[in-house]
């Protein structure tokens, strides 16, 4: 058990309040959502089991597909925004939209993601979702490698 300055931890999971703003801000900024200094990520998309800095258990978040979900939809609203804008403006030919929308797509696609994901994290850790509330207990869960036969 590691102490924090504003609650103390059970199992890896602050007692002290979740803000969903900051958290979400926090995470956003890859950093994690209960102190906001430690890194929440060990690799580029890899959540870090606990935070370095405080100790908060990060390893209940399940992101899943919900972080290139989003990315999918904020990054084609800025894509598909600009080529119609350069479109309208400029009329360039195909090899061009190609040649500036698909790396564009996939550098901002792969920047954004991380972010994405920190706040989605950050999220289920604010509202208390999966492992992230301090009551939860791991033999609470329904099990369903039993077989009923
Ligand atoms: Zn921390």
């Amino acid at each position: 058990m590691q102490q924090t300055s504003s609650a103390y931890q059970i199992d890896g999971r602050s007692t002290g309040s979740r803000t969903i703003f900051s958290s979400l801000l926090r995470g956003s900024m890859l950093r994690c959502p209960a102190c906001g200094v430690g890194s929440m990520f060990r690799r580029y998309l890899k959540v870090a089991d606990a935070c370095p800095h405080c100790g908060e258990a990060l390893h209940y978040q399940r992101a899943d597909d919900a972080p290139p979900y989003f990315t999918i939809v904020i990054v084609g609203h800025i894509v598909v925004g600009l080529v119609l804008a350069v479109e309208m403006a400029y009329h360039p030919p195909l090899w061009l939209h190609a040649a500036l929308w698909l790396p564009l797509t996939v550098i901002l696609s792969l920047v954004i993601l991380p972010s994405v994901k920190g706040a989605l994290v950050a999220l289920q850790w604010a509202l208390l979702m999966h492992g992230f509330d301090p009551d939860f207990k791991e033999d609470s869960l329904p099990r369903f490698d039993v077989d009923p036969t």
